[in-house]
């Protein structure tokens, strides 16, 4: 199970970078080259720490109330992928000599990714070499690098020279708001020095958010040579020397151990124990727990398709993906770009709750419930953000963020979306349809559904008609900006404000609400108004085109002009002001469609339909969110061809760099997308209060597709093929399922 590459594709190596990054959740180091690229040849050469962050002021020539005066940014931290090869005197370089083999490879079954050279250098010397490197599951601090020389046509001397670097800066582009728009200079070396045992430890501190890092990295070489150790003001340089004869190898084996200051309380002692204890073992023991882990993984998660194996490729890689990027403690989460690169700057978006969230809670639902813990640790913060919008009661969850504080600064396409509020309650209420963990929910879910429920009687109001109506607000369609009743946040406002009160009923009726209700001073007449504006909910609809309208006046503007619109003109937001954008009809990604997938109990299926033909046809799909959606959905009106185009849009859409910007990093969401698109839209699943429902196509190109899912203590395997839907319990209880409608017994 990988992916490969075996050519040298000089135009594609940022791409590359992210491609064959390795990461664990908690480091991310890109696929960088160690011995390094030539003068002035550009690469984003960087090592991430999930959440690891400083703070830039955000520059506004005009400054309202309210607005963040500071971002959070994730880091690049120290360099330790740096390792120069001299043989007799020559550096070796792909950009020099002549390349007369490469393979890289990433090992998704055995966690590891991997370059295997050989090369001829300018004076004729020729060198096998191999360049691996993991990062561990098992012990998240540590990775594992180990390079192998050998000598195919001479014997003479090898010099290794590694280092690990504290002058780093992170990447900007100003042309592109997708990534940062300037860089300073953030992280500053504190301390380098040589420990016994030849450890060399570097730590520096973030220069305003003062959070700090260390590394610990050691050496080991399998030849005796000589090796000597240099420290400097940018950190520190050790060097092998030895003599190797033909079809000898060298084998560096590279141990880096990075902690920073948010996990580890002294992370210089806690990155000088942890190196001790991983080089207890050698480093096969920690390639063979890294496969242990990685089995049980695809036991877990692994989509089969039988027919293509393409898309089984890229789905293996999708998923992989996942893994490598989910934080796991109460400090991360999933950043938009995973921890692959420096796109919207290791920001937390709703991507996490809508598009990702669904993968890990039915392959993994422990993993699932830390990505909720991390936005229940974000609540308080939620709160000082509503109060800080106007709202008097109620949390208001930030639009982007590392910490749980707002770092959007352009608000119209940022805090605006209150949509993320909805996001999240939704995610939770989904934790507790699949798992009925009430436990959970006691100690907090409710809550969060509760405070966030809070906030959408704050936000919106009841007019004379009665009916309630949420302003000023931002749907998921960027291309539409602060309008008033966007369908999609409506709709998820009335759902949040309807499972805020059956959840109160629900710990009720188990003596388990007190806590909540005290701590927050929840009272019944609160509750009868979350009841009341969740059944007078405005859901806009239009009686002519018989669809549900993207807000009260989308349906109005004009439709832009895509006939003359090149195809160099996408995505637009490059390319156009944003209020010539807001004037028109033009959808960046899916939004009412949106809200029909995921809450279709709420509109007439001919609705559904119409509304999908609609808004089809004026989406650009400029967002990497939207063409998953617009899959799942096609696959809901029976057209199972439309269904499979978009989900061939999206499933290798970062192998294939579709959106030419992979070299920012992997668009996380939308590899969530594709596991949705598979689950939700071809097998049709759909989780409700009385279980699970599925209406299983298979599109005609493939032969069957399987997976297995959790729910409620079980693991059920999913198989569709030409003869049909199968449905195995692998794990637990026999369990009452709906297929098509029709209730069906699951057992062994
Ligand atoms: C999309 C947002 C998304 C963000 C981060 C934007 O382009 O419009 O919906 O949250 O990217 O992925």
């Amino acid at each position: 199970m990988q992916i490969e590459s075996n050519r040298l594709d000089r135009n594609g190596l940022l791409r590359d970078e992210s491609l064959f990054h390795v990461a664990n959740g908690y480091i991310g180091m890109r696929g960088n080259f160690e011995e390094g690229y030539p003068a002035g040849f550009q690469t984003i050469r960087g090592t991430y720490i999930n959440a690891f962050y400083d703070l830039e002021n955000i520059h506004y020539g005009e400054k309202f109330k309210g607005f963040p005066e500071t971002k959070q940014k994730i880091l690049n931290i120290f360099d330790t992928q740096s390792v120069e090869i001299f043989v007799e005197g020559e550096r070796f370089s792909l950009f020099e000599g002549e390349i007369l083999s490469f393979r890289r490879v990433l090992r998704m079954d055995r966690g590891y990714a991997e370059r295997e050279i050989h090369w001829r250098s300018k004076k004729g010397i020729e060198l096998r070499l191999s360049f691996r490197r993991m990062a561990s599951f098992v012990l998240l601090p540590l990775i594992i690098m180990e390079i192998t020389v050998c000598p195919i046509n001479f014997s003479g001397e090898i010099a290794i020279r590694s280092t690990q670097s504290g002058n780093v800066m992170n990447f900007f582009d100003n042309s592109d708001p997708r990534v940062a728009s300037v860089s300073e200079k953030n992280l500053f070396l504190e301390a380098c020095s040589n420990l016994k045992g030849g450890i060399s430890l570097i730590t520096a501190r973030a220069a305003r958010s003062g959070l700090r890092v260390a590394a610990a990295v050691q050496h080991r070489f399998s030849k005796e040579g000589e090796v000597s150790h240099q420290f400097g003001k940018e950190g520190a340089m050790t060097v092998y020397t030895g003599r190797v004869a033909a079809g000898e190898k060298v084998t560096l084996e590279k141990y880096c151990v990075f902690c920073d200051s948010r996990r580890y309380e002294d992370c210089r002692s806690s990155a000088i124990s942890i190196i001790n204890e991983a080089l207890e073992r050698p480093a096969s023991y920690w390639y063979e727990t890294q496969k242990r882990y990685l089995d049980q993984f695809w036991l877990r998660a692994k989509v089969s398709i039988e027919g293509d194996a393409d898309v089984q490729e890229a789905l293996n890689y999708n998923s992989y993906q996942l893994l490598q990027s989910a934080g796991r403690d109460r400090f991360s989460n999933i950043a938009a770009k995973g921890l692959s690169g420096e796109g919207y700057e290791g920001h937390y978006f709703w991507d996490t709750e809508i598009y990702i969230f669904p993968f890990f809670l039915l392959t993994d639902p422990a993993q699932a419930k830390n990505l909720l813990d991390f936005r229940y640790a974000c609540l308080d913060k939620a709160r000082s953000h509503a109060r800080l919008l106007g709202h008097q009661k109620g949390a208001l969850y930030p639009w982007r963020t590392i910490t749980g504080d707002e770092c959007s600064p352009y608000f119209p396409s940022g805090s605006a979306q209150y949509h993320i509020n909805g996001a999240i309650a939704y995610a939770f209420i989904s934790y507790y349809l699949a798992t009925g963990d009430r436990g959970f929910m006691e100690e907090k879910g409710a809550e969060v559904v509760f405070e966030t429920a809070r906030l959408w009687l704050d936000a919106g109001h009841f007019d004379k008609a009665g009916l309630f109506r949420i302003d000023c607000v931002t749907g998921p369609d960027e291309y539409t900006c602060i309008v008033n009743n966007n369908y999609y946040t409506n709709a998820m406002a009335k759902y949040n404000l309807e499972w805020a009160v059956k959840l109160y009923f629900l710990l009720e009726e188990e003596g388990r609400i007190s806590e909540v209700r005290d701590k927050i001073k929840l009272d019944d007449g609160e509750l009868l108004q979350f009841r009341r504006a969740g059944e007078a909910m405005l859901l806009p609809y239009d009686e002519e085109l018989k669809i549900n309208a993207q807000d009260d006046t989308f349906l109005r503007k004009k439709v832009w002009d895509f006939a003359n619109t090149p195809a160099e003109k996408y995505p637009l937001l490059l390319h156009y002001h944003p209020l010539h954008i807001y004037r028109h009809q033009v959808c960046k990604q899916a939004d009412t469609v949106l809200a029909h997938y995921l809450l279709e109990e709420y509109a007439e299926p001919l609705t559904i339909k119409n509304s999908y033909c609609y808004y089809e046809g004026i989406t650009t799909h400029d967002s990497s969110l939207s063409s998953c959606i617009f899959g799942i959905m096609a696959a809901k009106t029976g057209d199972l061809k439309k269904s499979y185009k978009y989900f061939m849009e999206t499933v290798r859409m970062d192998l294939d760099d579709l959106h030419n910007n992979t070299k920012d990093g992997i668009h996380t969401a939308n590899m969530g997308g594709t596991y949705m698109a598979v689950v939700f839209g071809f097998a049709g699943l759909r989780i409700k209060a009385d279980g699970l429902h599925f209406s299983p196509r298979l599109p005609q190109e493939w032969l069957a597709y399987s997976f297995d899912i959790h729910f409620r203590g079980r693991r059920i395997k999913v198989k569709m093929g030409q003869d049909g839907s199968r449905f195995k319990l692998l794990e637990g209880e026999a369990l009452t399922i709906f297929v098509d409608g029709k209730a069906q017994v699951v057992e062994s």
